[in-house]
């Protein structure tokens, strides 16, 4: 497939990698949107033709450049603009996509000859669209593309964007919180805490776990929301992230759909569940049945 000419629109390092390496092999030439000066070299690795680089506005928020990007894009008219499928890059999406008063499609797990693929229906089916606009704004899974490190020379034009014109929001103050940094996006491998586990300080074991395994936790809807174990950002399924990691260690997950379709794309699934007839054993390359209290310390002591 090609295209002549691709946008991307990149918030972090991990998602410039992964757009940058999908740009590259859709267009033949792709421009490139960044809001950290940090990332130009990294950008620039990968070969664009143009880097814009935008920045917030002083008490401003990043969304607050979408019109200014949505009248850079509609000059340089791409075939199409892709963003991740972040909060932010479905915000900003959503926005350029109104402005250039154009398609938006969000989600997408598939770039192909025949269009984008996404899941419909709660995960149960996908659907291919082709979009007919002249631009059309895509958000993508993590894990679409395959992330390699840039090789260009890393010359490309960098160009400061204008100045942010309709900010409607005004920052007053950012907290990072605490010890909640995690690359679950784009991880290799991910240990997936489920709802059977009884108490807030077994999130412990599975950390423990993960840093044996060099995984990123992640988890089910239920520990990021009703018990407010884990960030919601790292909460996996159809209305949290979509995975393709090479390995998934879940744990105590019963395998609902609406979970499944977060962890169905990674090469291989192990599952350690007490109920032999959870349906997470139909999916899953290895299944241990069994209390997750006996086996995991097992398995924490032998990774030591
Ligand atoms: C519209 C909609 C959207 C949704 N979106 C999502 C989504 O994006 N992501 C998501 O995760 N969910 C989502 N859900 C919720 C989903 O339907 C399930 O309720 C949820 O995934 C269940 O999470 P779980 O597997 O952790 O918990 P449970 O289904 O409660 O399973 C817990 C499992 O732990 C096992 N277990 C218990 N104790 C032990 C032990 N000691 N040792 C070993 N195993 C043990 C049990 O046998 C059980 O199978 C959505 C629901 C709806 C209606």
């Amino acid at each position: 497939m090609s295209y002549t000419n691709v946008f991307i629109i990149a918030d972090t390092e991990a998602n410039l990698k992964e757009l940058s390496c999908g740009a590259s092999t859709l267009g033949s030439k792709f421009s490139t949107v960044i809001f950290d000066e940090q990332l130009q070299s990294v950008a620039a690795s990968y070969g664009p033709e143009k880097i814009y680089h935008f920045q917030a506005p002083e008490s401003g928020i990043i969304e607050d450049n979408a019109r200014v990007i949505a009248d850079m894009v509609q000059a340089a008219s791409p075939e199409m603009v892709l963003l991740s499928n972040t909060t932010r890059g479905r915000l900003l999406a959503g926005k350029i996509g109104a402005y250039l008063d154009t398609c938006v499609i969000a989600g997408v797990t598939e770039l192909t000859e025949e269009g984008t693929k996404r899941m419909v229906y709660g995960g149960a089916a996908f659907r291919t669209q082709k979009a007919t606009a002249q631009t059309a704004v895509v958000t993508c899974n993590a894990g679409v593309f395959e992330v390699s490190e840039g090789q260009a020379s890393g010359d490309a034009a960098v160009e400061a964007g204008s100045a942010a014109s309709d900010v409607k929001i005004k920052k007053i103050e950012t907290q990072p919180k605490e010890g909640v940094s995690s690359n679950i996006a784009i991880a290799k491998k991910v240990v997936d805490m489920g709802r059977g586990f009884k108490e807030e300080k077994d999130v412990e074991m599975c950390r423990e776990l993960a840093s044996l395994l060099g995984a990123e936790l992640g988890c089910s809807r239920p520990v990021a929301e009703n018990n407010g174990w884990l960030p919601k950002s790292v909460y996996i399924g159809v209305t949290g992230i979509i995975l393709k990691p090479e390995m998934i260690v879940s744990l105590c997950i019963s395998g609902q759909v609406q979970h499944m379709v977060g962890i169905n794309q990674a090469k291989k699934i192990i599952a350690i569940n007490k109920d032999e007839r959870a349906p997470i054993f139909a999916s899953c390359d290895l299944g241990l049945v069994g209390d997750v209290y006996q086996i995991l310390p097992m398995l924490i002591e032998k990774l030591k």
